[in-house]
């Protein structure tokens, strides 16, 4: 089952539902009760990613002077 991930903006505390994707859209209450809650990215939708130019380049030493001094 999906999980989704929610932020409640009354206490702006986030936390996770387990529910079937045709209900995704449907709104949460958050632990505290409150229902003033936005969906935000699925962890699913996270995982999923990682197309061409997605990949970050390693940062290359460089530095002040080249790396060799450590500082
Ligand atoms: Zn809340």
């Amino acid at each position: 089952m999906p999980r989704y991930e929610f932020r409640c903006r009354a206490c702006g505390d986030t936390f996770e539902v387990n529910r079937p994707m045709a209900q995704a859209g449907e709104p949460a209450s958050c632990p505290q009760g409150h229902a003033d809650t936005v969906k935000l990215l699925s962890t699913v939708a996270v995982t999923g990613r990682g197309g061409p130019g997605a990949a970050a380049p390693a940062p290359s030493g460089g530095g002040c002077c080249g790396g060799g001094c450590g500082c």
